[in-house]
């Protein structure tokens, strides 16, 4: 049987007041995105759907979602308007899942088996949890027999060995309660992972450095992840633009006990008022702390200075855990973007034999390499496509499907 070769694959990640969708056109392996977009404000007052295709085509339209239902209804309605004949067009439709807890080390063809796995690992990911799951929920009411495939943020993580992934907590911690690291940003890192051995043309020793607002290195060795810094949380690892990253683990206990604070309200100090934000007295977003420390700002240089120091120090890490490295790679909103971030972590790995080409970092956007021909480790710049990662693993199980239907005839 002729395998046909032309899919359409809708990618949607799932907020908790929001879902972003891409849709792709597959044509043998080649992804080009058709259009994509973020309904945004769902449940809330001014809710819409903004379209971000091109210039030329982009639009926002208000109009009312009251849920996830609503919210995926809009999409597939302006999808069928402007760029599907009908749903049947559809090969697929791709989820961002945010935990896959033990169960899941790849994408996976929903079925109930899976759904109810799913189900199980909600209260791993409280926060976010229930929104991944209402996107699934929406879909199969909304097209019942379309073929749905999950890709979770965690399953990259799954191949760390237990000596990475186990906290030294009393045992019944891990086997009744489910705590250990987990590792999130997997599928951005797994992408890295991919592009990073077609610029070597080997797999070799990588470590990832996804540095957006929320931020984590993953060590990774030929082509798997062998440890991470988020763990059983997104909280955990390296110092985040509101995370704290790593930290005393009495902390926390003191200032409930001494301040006579929630743990809610730790929870959300954690969340959304320490990291650089508390460092530079305030700030959110890097350029502006970058651009304050210009400007003589102290708060803001001491924050760059101690996030560089967070991002070598890890790094130093990895480079012993993997035995050597071959490439570093930056990615996401700061890692893409920053060429001061780049340069100062870079000079201080010089001991490693890395030596960057100024002219290539300053360049925006950056190269995909920004280090000298001589330099012993490359320097990568990979912009983030968490979307296209889930939108390749969809295809590959489609053709998998496909593959195993033909058998079976
Ligand atoms: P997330 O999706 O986790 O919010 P992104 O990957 O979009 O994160 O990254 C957001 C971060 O990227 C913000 O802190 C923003 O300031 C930073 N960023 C974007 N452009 C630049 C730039 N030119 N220089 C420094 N930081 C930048």
């Amino acid at each position: 049987m002729k395998v046909k070769n032309m899919d359409k694959i809708l990618v949607l990640n799932s907020g908790s007041t929001s879902v972003k969708f891409q849709l792709f056109n597959v044509d043998d392996n080649n992804f080009e995105v058709i259009t994509k977009g973020l309904v945004d404000r769902i449940g809330l007052d001014g809710s819409k759907i903004i379209v971000k295709a091109d210039n030329a085509h982009d639009f926002t339209m208000e109009t009312p979602i009251k849920d996830h239902k609503d919210a995926i209804k809009v999409v597939l309605d302006y999808l069928l308007k402007k760029h599907l004949k009908n749903a049947d067009e559809l090969s697929a439709i791709g989820h961002r899942m945010g935990h896959g807890g033990e169960y899941f080390d790849k994408s996976v063809v929903i079925d109930k088996d899976v759904m109810e796995k799913i189900y199980d690992t909600v209260p791993l990911i409280p926060l976010h949890g229930p929104a991944f799951v209402h996107g699934l929920e929406a879909v199969t009411f909304l097209l019942p027999n379309k073929m749905q495939v999950a890709t979770f943020d965690s399953a990259f993580h799954q191949s760390m060995k237990k000596s990475a992934y186990l906290y030294a907590l009393p045992k019944e911690y891990y086997k009744n309660h489910r705590i250990r690291r987990y590792g999130f940003h997997g599928t951005s890192h797994n992408y890295i992972a991919h592009i990073t051995e077609d610029i070597l043309g080997y797999k070799g020793k990588v470590i990832s450095c996804h540095l957006g607002g929320g931020a984590s290195i993953c060590a990774i060795n030929n082509g798997k992840s062998v440890d991470t810094t988020m763990g059983y949380t997104p909280i955990a690892g390296i110092m985040m633009s509101t995370r704290p990253g790593d930290m005393d683990p009495f902390i926390p206990l003191h200032i409930m006990k001494t301040q006579n604070k929630t743990a809610d309200e730790v929870n959300h100090m954690f969340n959304k008022q320490s990291g650089m934000f508390a460092l530079s007295n305030g700030h959110l977003d890097m350029r502006d702390i970058i651009d304050s420390a210009q400007n003589g700002d102290k708060d803001c240089q001491f924050a760059i200075d101690a996030y560089v120091y967070n991002l070598v120090k890890t790094i130093g890490a990895y480079v012993a855990v993997l035995g050597g490295i071959d490439a570093l790679v930056f990615t996401a909103g700061i890692g893409e973007n920053s060429n001061l971030i780049r340069k100062k972590v870079c000079e201080r790995l010089s001991y490693l034999g890395i030596t960057l080409d100024d002219a290539k970092n300053n360049l925006f956007p950056a190269p995909l390499e920004i280090t000298t021909d001589n330099s012993k480790v490359k320097v990568l710049v990979i912009p983030a496509n968490e979307e296209l990662m889930i939108a390749r693993e969809t295809y590959e199980l489609i053709v998998e499907n496909r593959q195993k239907e033909a058998i079976a005839i």
